[in-house]
């Protein structure tokens, strides 16, 4: 390209990058997380638009009417899908992100074949090999969290061995096809390899690990679209693509060392497998009252309430800031304790207290809180169970051992708000829910925060919620 287009291209790319940049550095807290998104959508409708004047393109009416279309589903998954499918809508937009990169990168091999270099070839197989084996690792990480594809893990002996030789044979496929672009009929098994890789690799890890696996997917669809970027010559590409895969890795990295496992253990360890962990129910545990509880309540100086996965499901967050709210009002001082895997996915209680506009402040990191809980009058454990097991701590057989915990089981009274005494994620008992100064509140979280709001708006001397 050598008009005036070529210089106007370069400025928005660069533009661009520098938003795609920015919106990391933002994404990675909640306070700037809004204005994160916002940098970044900026800057990919600026990369699009830049792209849309490469002079390569002589007809922009097909890619208006699929932008239009792309833009219109996305806008109704945006509109529909609800909090709690988040996980598995990240796992449907990676398989079509790395979807349209393999089909890109394949497109290109078939135009330009004739005439391509041995460098670009090679990237371009291993990005196909990415790509393909990308989109369905994460349709088949939909699926699980999806619930259409079985959770426990689909497990038979030597299948490591059998997944790095399906894994091998696609690496050699795109050694062939490198050292001989036209042996093209090679393709066609280089596409079924990779795909069937994808699936081999995702079957046999346990839904409770689809996050870390699909941040390690998203990772992989980075580096696919750096690759694309290298073989096609766009800069943005490549740019955008290394962000993506770095950035993905490192949160996969992070996710793994906040659950105290390693990344091999996750993708190789078929962790899951066991489904006969039932919880207790046969051992006694004091059940209470919202009544019961707003008293605990009133003399209390500090409360802290631990947000967990049942506080999405029941999508309680706007009952408990109620809560919270009153208590505060009461002179009561309230804090949220905030397990970095505490939910389904990085991130799931930062984001649905700031839905519920809880202040930041207010959010305390598991390194911070743990010493408060020491004098914690009152802690409100709301659909959580795995991130406060003391079992993490001490018992060397168990799955979460190592575990980061929340040390509730330090406080002084504990309610425990939850709909029966089945396990949570991990599939194991809690020995929280029977110490002497346990309290378990059974029912929906949504209902029971209504109930405490309406109880501790009745105590004298209160306030109205
Ligand atoms: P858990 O899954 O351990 O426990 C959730 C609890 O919520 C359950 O015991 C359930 O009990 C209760 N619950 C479910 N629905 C409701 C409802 N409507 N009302 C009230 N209670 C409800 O969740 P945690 O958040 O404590 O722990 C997260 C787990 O997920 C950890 O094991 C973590 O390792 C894992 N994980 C998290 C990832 C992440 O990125 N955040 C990634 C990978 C794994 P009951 O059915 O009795 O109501």
């Amino acid at each position: 390209m050598t008009d005036w287009r070529e210089p106007v291209l370069v400025g928005f790319y660069l533009a661009a990058s520098l938003c795609f940049i920015l919106a990391l550095k933002w994404l990675s807290h909640p306070g700037t997380a809004r204005r994160g998104v916002r940098v970044g959508e900026f800057g990919m409708a600026g990369a699009i638009v830049a792209t849309l004047l490469h002079a390569d393109i002589v007809d922009v009416r097909w890619i208006v009417v699929a932008a239009i279309l792309g833009a219109a589903i996305g806008a109704v998954i945006a509109v529909f899908v609800p909090m709690t499918a988040v996980p598995q809508r990240i796992a449907f937009s990676h398989a079509c992100g790395a979807l349209a990169a393999a089909l890109v990168g394949t497109g290109e091999y078939l135009l330009n074949r004739s005439s391509i270099s041995t460098f670009t070839m090679a990237v371009l197989g291993a990005e196909m090999l990415l790509g393909y084996l990308t989109f369905t690792g994460s349709m088949v990480a939909f699926g699980k969290l999806q619930g259409v594809v079985r959770d426990r893990p689909y497990v038979f002996p030597g299948q490591n061995l059998v997944n790095g030789a399906a894994l091998a044979l696609g690496l050699v496929l795109v050694g062939v096809i490198t050292a001989g672009p036209s042996r093209v009929w090679l393709l066609p098994a280089l596409i079924v390899v990779s795909l069937a890789v994808g699936v081999m690799l995702v079957v046999r890890i346990g839904g409770a690990d689809m996050p870390v696996v699909i941040s390690l997917l998203n990772s992989f669809a980075g580096l696919s679209g750096a690759a694309l970027g290298f073989a096609i010559g766009n800069p943005i590409l490549i740019v955008a693509g290394a962000l993506d895969g770095s950035a993905g890795f490192v949160l996969s990295v992070f996710m793994c060392r906040a659950m105290n496992r390693s990344l091999v253990n996750v993708l190789f360890g078929a962790v899951g497998t066991d489904d006969t962990a039932t919880g207790g129910e046969h051992r006694p545990v004091r059940s209470t009252t919202a009544e019961e509880v707003a008293m605990f309540l009133d003399a209390a100086n500090l409360v802290i309430i631990v947000p967990g996965y049942g506080m999405a499901a029941a999508q309680a967050q706007h009952k408990i800031r109620e809560l919270a709210d009153l208590l505060e009002r009461r002179g009561t001082e309230v804090k949220f304790a905030i397990h970095p895997v505490a939910g389904r996915m990085p991130g799931h209680m930062n984001v649905l207290l700031a839905e519920a506009n809880v202040p930041y402040d207010h959010l305390v990191e598991l390194e911070d809180i743990n010493p408060e809980l020491a004098r914690c009058d009152v802690a409100i454990v709301i659909g959580a169970n795995d991130v406060v097991n003391p079992a993490a701590r001490h018992d060397t057989a168990s799955p979460i051992y190592g575990m980061p915990i929340m040390n509730v089981d330090e406080a002084r009274a504990v309610v425990v708000i939850k709909r029966s005494m089945r396990a949570g994620f991990s599939g194991i008992e809690n020995e929280l829910f029977y110490l002497p100064q346990t309290m378990m509140l059974f029912g929906d979280a949504k209902t029971a925060a209504g109930e405490l709001v309406h109880e501790v708006s009745r105590l004298p001397g209160g306030v109205s919620a």
